[in-house]
Protein backbone atom coordinates (compact mmCIF):
# COMPACT_ATOMS: atom_id res chain seq x y z
CA UNK A 1 0.00 0.00 0.00
CA UNK A 2 1.20 3.50 -0.71
CA UNK A 3 2.18 5.83 1.76
CA UNK A 4 -0.13 9.04 1.60
CA UNK A 5 2.58 10.72 4.38
CA UNK A 6 5.18 12.53 2.24
CA UNK A 7 8.39 11.36 4.23
CA UNK A 8 10.13 13.80 6.45
CA UNK A 9 13.29 15.51 5.54
CA UNK A 10 16.24 13.23 6.88
CA UNK A 11 17.86 14.96 9.58
CA UNK A 12 20.62 17.26 8.11
CA UNK A 13 24.64 16.55 8.96
CA UNK A 14 25.08 18.96 12.85
CA UNK A 15 26.89 21.37 11.93
CA UNK A 16 30.62 20.70 12.84
CA UNK A 17 31.38 24.33 14.77
CA UNK A 18 34.52 24.42 16.01
CA UNK A 19 33.92 25.71 19.30
CA UNK A 20 36.08 28.80 20.38
CA UNK A 21 37.24 29.03 16.60
CA UNK A 22 33.91 29.75 14.85
CA UNK A 23 32.01 32.85 16.06
CA UNK A 24 28.17 31.70 16.98
CA UNK A 25 25.46 33.32 15.09
CA UNK A 26 24.78 36.23 17.76
CA UNK A 27 20.91 35.25 17.30
CA UNK A 28 20.70 31.60 17.92
CA UNK A 29 19.08 32.05 21.35
CA UNK A 30 17.00 34.77 21.08
CA UNK A 31 13.47 34.15 22.76
CA UNK A 32 10.94 33.54 20.20
CA UNK A 33 8.98 37.09 21.61
CA UNK A 34 12.53 38.93 20.81
CA UNK A 35 10.93 42.35 19.57
CA UNK A 36 8.41 42.63 22.25
CA UNK A 37 10.74 40.96 25.27
CA UNK A 38 13.14 44.05 23.94
CA UNK A 39 11.19 46.80 23.14
CA UNK A 40 9.93 46.63 26.74
CA UNK A 41 12.62 45.98 28.74
CA UNK A 42 15.66 47.58 27.18
CA UNK A 43 16.26 50.93 28.46
CA UNK A 44 16.26 53.79 25.87
CA UNK A 45 17.97 56.85 26.35
CA UNK A 46 15.59 59.99 26.77
CA UNK A 47 14.38 61.78 23.21
CA UNK A 48 16.98 64.41 22.23
CA UNK A 49 15.82 67.89 23.00
CA UNK A 50 16.65 71.86 22.68
CA UNK A 51 17.64 71.49 26.44
CA UNK A 52 19.88 67.93 25.85
CA UNK A 53 21.15 67.80 22.40
CA UNK A 54 24.48 69.06 22.74
CA UNK A 55 25.39 66.24 25.46
CA UNK A 56 24.07 63.75 23.10
CA UNK A 57 26.15 64.31 20.34
CA UNK A 58 28.64 61.57 18.83
CA UNK A 59 31.55 64.14 18.26
CA UNK A 60 33.42 61.06 15.75
CA UNK A 61 30.17 61.59 13.23
CA UNK A 62 29.83 65.02 13.85
CA UNK A 63 33.49 65.97 13.02
CA UNK A 64 33.85 63.38 10.01
CA UNK A 65 30.75 65.10 8.60
CA UNK A 66 31.02 68.63 9.23
CA UNK A 67 35.42 69.37 8.48
CA UNK A 68 34.82 67.09 5.35
CA UNK A 69 31.95 69.74 3.43
CA UNK A 70 33.74 72.87 5.09
CA UNK A 71 37.05 71.79 3.92
CA UNK A 72 35.37 71.43 0.35
CA UNK A 73 34.02 74.58 0.57
CA UNK A 74 37.31 76.50 1.37
CA UNK A 75 39.12 74.74 -1.34
CA UNK A 76 36.04 75.74 -3.66
CA UNK A 77 36.82 79.54 -3.22
CA UNK A 78 40.81 79.07 -3.10
CA UNK A 79 41.45 76.30 -5.34
CA UNK A 80 41.19 76.59 -9.17
CA UNK A 81 39.63 73.55 -10.36
CA UNK A 82 41.34 71.51 -13.67
CA UNK A 83 39.44 69.35 -15.95
CA UNK A 84 41.84 66.66 -15.30
CA UNK A 85 41.03 66.87 -11.32
CA UNK A 86 37.12 67.51 -12.13
CA UNK A 87 37.24 63.88 -14.30
CA UNK A 88 39.02 62.19 -11.58
CA UNK A 89 36.77 63.32 -8.36
CA UNK A 90 33.72 61.88 -10.65
CA UNK A 91 35.71 59.20 -11.42
CA UNK A 92 36.50 58.41 -8.30
CA UNK A 93 33.01 59.45 -6.78
CA UNK A 94 32.11 56.15 -8.68
CA UNK A 95 34.66 54.06 -7.46
CA UNK A 96 34.20 54.82 -3.93
CA UNK A 97 30.57 54.86 -4.54
CA UNK A 98 30.48 51.23 -5.49
CA UNK A 99 32.74 50.50 -3.11
CA UNK A 100 29.52 50.59 -0.92
CA UNK A 101 26.77 49.81 -2.66
CA UNK A 102 28.46 46.49 -4.92
CA UNK A 103 30.59 45.91 -1.59
CA UNK A 104 29.59 46.88 1.98
CA UNK A 105 25.43 46.58 0.46
CA UNK A 106 25.21 43.87 -1.78
CA UNK A 107 28.25 41.45 -1.25
CA UNK A 108 28.76 41.78 2.61
CA UNK A 109 25.53 42.98 3.74
CA UNK A 110 23.35 40.82 1.88
CA UNK A 111 25.60 38.18 0.16
CA UNK A 112 23.78 38.40 -2.96
CA UNK A 113 26.87 37.12 -4.96
CA UNK A 114 30.34 35.81 -4.64
CA UNK A 115 33.22 37.52 -4.63
CA UNK A 116 36.40 36.42 -5.85
CA UNK A 117 39.46 37.75 -3.40
CA UNK A 118 40.81 40.01 -6.01
CA UNK A 119 37.06 42.31 -6.47
CA UNK A 120 37.27 41.96 -2.06
CA UNK A 121 40.02 43.68 -1.53
CA UNK A 122 39.10 46.02 -4.44
CA UNK A 123 35.57 46.52 -3.01
CA UNK A 124 37.23 46.98 0.71
CA UNK A 125 39.58 49.68 -0.22
CA UNK A 126 36.65 51.19 -2.09
CA UNK A 127 34.82 51.52 0.56
CA UNK A 128 37.05 52.60 2.80
CA UNK A 129 37.43 55.39 0.51
CA UNK A 130 33.87 55.95 1.19
CA UNK A 131 33.95 56.80 5.16
CA UNK A 132 31.23 55.16 6.31
CA UNK A 133 32.70 53.33 8.86
CA UNK A 134 34.18 49.45 8.29
CA UNK A 135 32.14 46.58 6.48
CA UNK A 136 31.53 45.20 9.81
CA UNK A 137 29.94 47.88 11.61
CA UNK A 138 27.99 48.87 8.50
CA UNK A 139 26.85 45.74 7.75
CA UNK A 140 25.72 45.17 10.79
CA UNK A 141 23.52 48.07 11.27
CA UNK A 142 21.94 47.34 7.68
CA UNK A 143 21.26 44.01 8.43
CA UNK A 144 18.81 45.45 11.65
CA UNK A 145 17.56 47.56 9.15
CA UNK A 146 15.94 44.93 6.98
CA UNK A 147 14.87 42.66 9.87
CA UNK A 148 13.10 45.29 11.91
CA UNK A 149 12.32 48.25 9.28
CA UNK A 150 10.50 50.85 10.53
CA UNK A 151 10.70 49.77 14.27
CA UNK A 152 12.22 51.43 17.01
CA UNK A 153 14.92 48.68 16.25
CA UNK A 154 15.72 49.92 12.75
CA UNK A 155 18.96 51.81 13.85
CA UNK A 156 17.68 54.47 10.96
CA UNK A 157 14.01 54.34 11.03
CA UNK A 158 12.31 56.34 8.63
CA UNK A 159 9.59 56.73 10.68
CA UNK A 160 11.52 58.96 12.68
CA UNK A 161 11.85 61.67 10.40
CA UNK A 162 13.63 62.09 6.73
CA UNK A 163 16.62 63.65 9.00
CA UNK A 164 17.00 61.48 11.32
CA UNK A 165 17.11 58.16 8.85
CA UNK A 166 19.57 61.14 6.52
CA UNK A 167 21.93 62.00 9.12
CA UNK A 168 20.66 62.46 12.55
CA UNK A 169 20.98 58.72 13.47
CA UNK A 170 24.36 59.29 13.11
CA UNK A 171 25.10 62.55 14.55
CA UNK A 172 23.49 61.71 17.90
CA UNK A 173 24.03 58.65 20.13
CA UNK A 174 21.70 56.26 19.04
CA UNK A 175 18.60 56.15 21.31
CA UNK A 176 18.76 52.31 21.56
CA UNK A 177 20.95 49.65 20.52
CA UNK A 178 19.87 48.59 17.15
CA UNK A 179 18.29 45.00 17.09
CA UNK A 180 19.98 41.77 17.19
CA UNK A 181 21.62 41.08 13.56
CA UNK A 182 24.05 38.50 13.14
CA UNK A 183 27.57 39.20 11.04
CA UNK A 184 29.40 36.07 11.98
CA UNK A 185 29.95 35.35 8.55
CA UNK A 186 31.57 38.41 8.45
CA UNK A 187 33.59 37.63 11.20
CA UNK A 188 34.58 34.70 9.89
CA UNK A 189 35.70 36.36 6.25
CA UNK A 190 39.69 37.28 5.90
CA UNK A 191 39.32 40.49 4.18
CA UNK A 192 36.47 42.03 6.26
CA UNK A 193 38.35 41.31 9.00
CA UNK A 194 41.58 42.95 7.49
CA UNK A 195 39.82 45.65 6.74
CA UNK A 196 38.10 46.54 10.18
CA UNK A 197 41.82 46.32 11.77
CA UNK A 198 43.24 48.87 9.70
CA UNK A 199 40.17 50.88 9.14
CA UNK A 200 41.70 54.23 10.60
CA UNK A 201 44.59 53.77 8.07
CA UNK A 202 42.73 52.96 5.51
CA UNK A 203 39.99 55.28 5.75
CA UNK A 204 43.26 58.27 5.72
CA UNK A 205 44.98 56.64 2.55
CA UNK A 206 41.90 55.86 0.31
CA UNK A 207 39.44 59.05 1.58
CA UNK A 208 42.20 61.56 1.65
CA UNK A 209 45.63 60.05 0.98
CA UNK A 210 44.94 58.40 -2.94
CA UNK A 211 42.55 61.16 -4.40
CA UNK A 212 45.50 63.76 -3.61
CA UNK A 213 48.29 61.83 -4.65
CA UNK A 214 46.73 60.65 -8.23
CA UNK A 215 46.30 64.22 -9.40
CA UNK A 216 49.27 65.22 -7.28
CA UNK A 217 51.78 63.20 -9.03
CA UNK A 218 49.95 62.83 -12.74
CA UNK A 219 49.39 66.55 -13.39
CA UNK A 220 50.62 68.27 -10.03
CA UNK A 221 47.46 69.49 -9.12
CA UNK A 222 47.82 68.22 -4.72
CA UNK A 223 45.60 70.52 -3.80
CA UNK A 224 42.99 70.30 -6.20
CA UNK A 225 43.32 66.76 -5.10
CA UNK A 226 42.83 66.93 -1.95
CA UNK A 227 39.68 69.52 -2.05
CA UNK A 228 37.78 68.17 -4.79
CA UNK A 229 38.49 64.32 -5.34
CA UNK A 230 39.21 64.03 -1.17
CA UNK A 231 36.86 66.35 0.67
CA UNK A 232 34.18 67.25 -2.21
CA UNK A 233 34.01 64.03 -3.44
CA UNK A 234 33.28 62.74 0.11
CA UNK A 235 30.53 65.00 0.71
CA UNK A 236 29.14 64.07 -2.02
CA UNK A 237 29.44 60.03 -1.51
CA UNK A 238 28.22 60.62 1.90
CA UNK A 239 25.22 62.38 0.98
CA UNK A 240 24.46 59.76 -2.19
CA UNK A 241 24.10 56.91 -0.13
CA UNK A 242 22.59 58.36 2.97
CA UNK A 243 19.67 59.39 0.49
CA UNK A 244 19.29 55.40 0.59
CA UNK A 245 18.05 55.78 4.16
CA UNK A 246 16.30 58.81 4.13
CA UNK A 247 14.89 59.67 0.28
CA UNK A 248 14.43 56.02 -0.38
CA UNK A 249 11.88 55.47 2.43
CA UNK A 250 10.57 58.71 1.35
CA UNK A 251 10.29 59.58 -2.44
CA UNK A 252 8.42 57.27 -5.24
CA UNK A 253 6.06 54.37 -5.80
CA UNK A 254 5.60 51.34 -3.67
CA UNK A 255 5.44 48.85 -6.41
CA UNK A 256 6.26 45.63 -4.39
CA UNK A 257 4.43 46.13 -1.47
CA UNK A 258 2.78 48.87 0.84
CA UNK A 259 3.34 47.34 4.24
CA UNK A 260 6.80 49.32 4.63
CA UNK A 261 8.22 52.80 3.98
CA UNK A 262 10.68 52.10 1.10
CA UNK A 263 10.25 53.12 -2.02
CA UNK A 264 11.04 53.07 -6.16
CA UNK A 265 12.45 56.58 -7.44
CA UNK A 266 14.42 56.95 -10.72
CA UNK A 267 15.54 60.42 -8.71
CA UNK A 268 16.69 58.65 -5.84
CA UNK A 269 18.40 55.83 -8.09
CA UNK A 270 20.45 58.69 -10.13
CA UNK A 271 22.03 59.68 -6.99
CA UNK A 272 22.45 56.61 -5.08
CA UNK A 273 24.38 54.76 -8.27
CA UNK A 274 21.52 52.53 -8.24
CA UNK A 275 20.25 51.52 -4.95
CA UNK A 276 16.85 53.72 -5.56
CA UNK A 277 14.76 50.70 -6.31
CA UNK A 278 14.31 50.43 -2.80
CA UNK A 279 10.95 49.08 -2.32
CA UNK A 280 11.93 46.20 -4.91
CA UNK A 281 15.35 45.99 -2.82
CA UNK A 282 13.78 45.46 0.65
CA UNK A 283 11.09 42.71 -0.59
CA UNK A 284 13.80 40.88 -2.27
CA UNK A 285 17.21 42.07 -0.60
CA UNK A 286 19.08 39.00 -1.74
CA UNK A 287 18.97 40.27 -5.25
CA UNK A 288 22.47 41.49 -6.68
CA UNK A 289 19.63 44.02 -8.72
CA UNK A 290 17.72 46.79 -7.37
CA UNK A 291 16.30 47.51 -11.02
CA UNK A 292 15.10 44.42 -12.48
CA UNK A 293 14.08 46.30 -15.99
CA UNK A 294 16.59 46.31 -18.17
CA UNK A 295 16.56 50.44 -18.80
CA UNK A 296 16.18 51.36 -14.97
CA UNK A 297 19.08 53.37 -13.68
CA UNK A 298 21.60 50.70 -11.96
CA UNK A 299 24.95 50.76 -12.52
CA UNK A 300 26.20 48.93 -9.38
CA UNK A 301 24.19 46.12 -11.06
CA UNK A 302 25.98 46.65 -14.29
CA UNK A 303 28.94 46.25 -12.23
CA UNK A 304 28.66 43.26 -10.57
CA UNK A 305 27.64 41.70 -13.82
CA UNK A 306 30.15 42.89 -15.31
CA UNK A 307 32.56 41.47 -12.96
CA UNK A 308 30.84 38.52 -13.77
CA UNK A 309 32.01 38.34 -17.58
CA UNK A 310 35.42 38.78 -16.38
CA UNK A 311 35.49 36.15 -13.63
CA UNK A 312 35.81 38.32 -10.68
CA UNK A 313 32.08 37.82 -9.28
CA UNK A 314 29.73 34.27 -9.62
CA UNK A 315 26.41 32.98 -8.35
CA UNK A 316 24.64 36.54 -8.72
CA UNK A 317 21.56 35.31 -6.70
CA UNK A 318 18.13 36.57 -8.12
CA UNK A 319 14.76 36.08 -6.80
CA UNK A 320 12.55 34.13 -9.04
CA UNK A 321 10.59 36.38 -11.66
CA UNK A 322 6.80 34.34 -10.42
CA UNK A 323 7.31 35.37 -7.20
CA UNK A 324 8.51 38.95 -7.98
CA UNK A 325 5.26 39.36 -10.51
CA UNK A 326 3.31 37.99 -7.19
CA UNK A 327 4.03 41.15 -5.46
CA UNK A 328 3.58 43.67 -8.63
CA UNK A 329 -0.16 41.92 -8.66
CA UNK A 330 -1.22 42.52 -5.45
CA UNK A 331 -0.76 45.62 -5.31
CA UNK A 332 -1.91 46.21 -8.75
CA UNK A 333 -5.32 44.12 -7.54
CA UNK A 334 -4.89 46.60 -4.41
CA UNK A 335 -4.80 49.64 -6.49
CA UNK A 336 -7.54 48.02 -8.97
CA UNK A 337 -9.80 47.01 -5.55
CA UNK A 338 -9.50 50.72 -4.51
CA UNK A 339 -10.90 52.05 -7.75
CA UNK A 340 -14.02 49.32 -7.65
CA UNK A 341 -14.57 50.84 -3.58
CA UNK A 342 -15.12 54.02 -5.16
CA UNK A 343 -17.32 53.34 -7.77
CA UNK A 344 -21.70 53.00 -6.77
CA UNK A 345 -22.94 49.32 -7.64
CA UNK A 346 -26.26 47.87 -8.10
CA UNK A 347 -28.18 46.57 -4.41
CA UNK A 348 -26.71 43.31 -3.45
CA UNK A 349 -29.18 40.69 -3.85
CA UNK A 350 -29.14 39.89 -0.41
CA UNK A 351 -30.87 43.59 0.45
CA UNK A 352 -33.59 42.94 -1.95
CA UNK A 353 -37.18 41.98 -0.81
CA UNK A 354 -38.39 39.01 -2.95
CA UNK A 355 -41.59 39.41 -4.19
CA UNK A 356 -44.54 37.00 -5.49
CA UNK A 357 -45.59 37.32 -8.88
CA UNK A 358 -49.27 38.50 -6.94
CA UNK A 359 -47.96 41.04 -5.38
CA UNK A 360 -45.61 42.11 -8.89
CA UNK A 361 -48.36 42.43 -10.71
CA UNK A 362 -50.46 44.60 -7.99
CA UNK A 363 -47.47 46.78 -7.57
CA UNK A 364 -46.48 46.63 -11.39
CA UNK A 365 -50.00 48.98 -11.69
CA UNK A 366 -48.57 51.88 -8.93
CA UNK A 367 -45.20 52.17 -10.51
CA UNK A 368 -43.09 50.69 -13.76
CA UNK A 369 -42.23 47.69 -12.95
CA UNK A 370 -40.23 45.51 -15.13
CA UNK A 371 -38.83 41.88 -14.49
CA UNK A 372 -35.26 41.38 -15.89
CA UNK A 373 -33.18 37.69 -15.31
CA UNK A 374 -35.24 37.31 -12.18
CA UNK A 375 -34.74 41.47 -10.71
CA UNK A 376 -37.16 43.69 -10.46
CA UNK A 377 -36.33 46.99 -11.32
CA UNK A 378 -38.76 50.41 -11.18
CA UNK A 379 -37.78 52.21 -14.55
CA UNK A 380 -39.65 55.50 -13.80
CA UNK A 381 -36.83 57.73 -14.00
CA UNK A 382 -35.58 56.02 -17.00
CA UNK A 383 -39.02 55.70 -19.21
CA UNK A 384 -37.62 59.19 -21.02
CA UNK A 385 -33.58 58.34 -21.20
CA UNK A 386 -34.78 54.62 -23.08
CA UNK A 387 -32.71 54.94 -26.37
CA UNK A 388 -35.09 53.26 -27.96
CA UNK A 389 -38.33 54.81 -26.86
CA UNK A 390 -40.60 55.41 -23.86
CA UNK A 391 -43.22 52.44 -25.95
CA UNK A 392 -40.73 49.27 -25.45
CA UNK A 393 -40.38 50.32 -22.01
CA UNK A 394 -43.97 51.07 -21.41
CA UNK A 395 -44.88 47.61 -22.97
CA UNK A 396 -43.12 45.68 -20.56
CA UNK A 397 -44.67 47.00 -17.46
CA UNK A 398 -45.60 43.99 -14.99
CA UNK A 399 -44.04 41.49 -17.63
CA UNK A 400 -40.76 39.37 -18.16
CA UNK A 401 -38.48 41.35 -20.79
CA UNK A 402 -35.77 38.46 -20.26
CA UNK A 403 -35.68 37.81 -24.12
CA UNK A 404 -36.42 41.50 -25.44
CA UNK A 405 -33.32 42.25 -23.14
CA UNK A 406 -31.01 40.32 -24.10
CA UNK A 407 -31.78 39.98 -27.76
CA UNK A 408 -35.23 39.41 -28.39
CA UNK A 409 -35.88 42.66 -29.20
CA UNK A 410 -32.74 44.40 -29.10
CA UNK A 411 -28.83 42.86 -27.70
CA UNK A 412 -28.41 45.84 -25.28
CA UNK A 413 -24.80 46.36 -24.50
CA UNK A 414 -22.42 45.57 -21.22
CA UNK A 415 -23.52 49.62 -20.41
CA UNK A 416 -26.57 48.77 -20.72
CA UNK A 417 -27.07 45.46 -18.55
CA UNK A 418 -24.60 47.51 -16.23
CA UNK A 419 -27.00 50.76 -16.38
CA UNK A 420 -30.76 48.27 -15.70
CA UNK A 421 -28.52 46.57 -12.12
CA UNK A 422 -29.01 50.05 -10.84
CA UNK A 423 -32.75 49.99 -11.08
CA UNK A 424 -33.31 46.82 -9.13
CA UNK A 425 -35.52 47.09 -6.21
CA UNK A 426 -36.87 43.37 -5.84
CA UNK A 427 -36.17 39.74 -6.26
CA UNK A 428 -39.11 37.32 -7.91
CA UNK A 429 -39.79 34.59 -5.97
CA UNK A 430 -39.11 31.16 -7.67
CA UNK A 431 -37.64 34.13 -10.12
CA UNK A 432 -34.88 32.43 -11.64
CA UNK A 433 -31.54 30.10 -11.10
CA UNK A 434 -29.71 33.53 -11.25
CA UNK A 435 -26.25 31.91 -9.89
CA UNK A 436 -26.35 29.81 -13.24
CA UNK A 437 -26.84 32.59 -15.81
CA UNK A 438 -24.89 35.19 -16.83
CA UNK A 439 -27.65 37.34 -17.76
CA UNK A 440 -27.90 37.69 -13.50
CA UNK A 441 -24.86 39.27 -12.85
CA UNK A 442 -23.94 42.56 -14.65
CA UNK A 443 -21.19 42.66 -16.95
CA UNK A 444 -19.27 45.25 -14.32
CA UNK A 445 -19.12 42.49 -11.40
CA UNK A 446 -18.98 39.33 -13.38
CA UNK A 447 -15.03 39.61 -12.41
CA UNK A 448 -14.41 41.58 -9.37
CA UNK A 449 -11.48 42.08 -6.39
CA UNK A 450 -12.64 40.06 -3.48
CA UNK A 451 -10.62 39.78 -0.92
CA UNK A 452 -10.29 35.97 0.64
CA UNK A 453 -12.45 35.78 3.52
CA UNK A 454 -15.55 37.91 1.22
CA UNK A 455 -15.03 35.12 -1.55
CA UNK A 456 -17.79 32.94 0.57
CA UNK A 457 -20.46 35.35 0.04
CA UNK A 458 -21.19 36.07 -3.68
CA UNK A 459 -23.65 38.94 -4.66
CA UNK A 460 -25.64 36.47 -6.84
CA UNK A 461 -28.22 34.25 -5.21
CA UNK A 462 -28.37 30.74 -5.62
CA UNK A 463 -32.37 30.35 -5.38
CA UNK A 464 -34.04 32.27 -3.71
CA UNK A 465 -36.44 29.73 -2.25
CA UNK A 466 -33.84 28.09 -0.78
CA UNK A 467 -32.09 30.95 0.47
CA UNK A 468 -35.24 32.44 2.77
CA UNK A 469 -35.61 28.61 4.06
CA UNK A 470 -31.86 28.69 4.58
CA UNK A 471 -32.10 31.91 6.87
CA UNK A 472 -35.56 30.85 8.73
CA UNK A 473 -33.37 27.94 9.81
CA UNK A 474 -30.24 29.67 10.85
CA UNK A 475 -32.65 32.54 12.75
CA UNK A 476 -34.80 29.45 14.20
ZN1 LIG B 1 15.95 50.71 3.51
ZN1 LIG C 1 19.83 46.57 1.85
Amino acid sequence: MATYTPPLTPPSEPTKRLKNLEPEPIDINIPDNYVQHTLKTQKELPPITWSNWYRELQWISVLALTITPALAIYGAFTTKLTWQTGLFSVFYYYVTGLGITAGYHRLWAHRSYNASKPLQYFLALAGSGAVEGSIKWWSRGHRAHHRYTDTELDPYSAQKGFWWSHVGWMLFKPRRKPGVADVSDLSRNEVVRWQHRWYVWLILGMGFGLPTVVPGLLWGDWWGGFFYAGALRLTFVHHSTFCVNSLAHWLGETPFDDKHTPRDHVITALVTIGEGYHNFHHQFPMDYRNAIKWYQYDPTKWFIMACQWVGLASHLKTFPDNEVRKGQLTMQLKRLRETQEKLTWAPDSNDLPIVSWDSFQEQSAKRPLILIAGFIHDVASFLDEHPGGRHLLVKYIGKDATTAFFGGVYDHSNAAHNLLSMHRVGILQHGYRQSLDDKAIPPAQRLRIARYNELGSSTAVSDAETLVGEKEEKEA
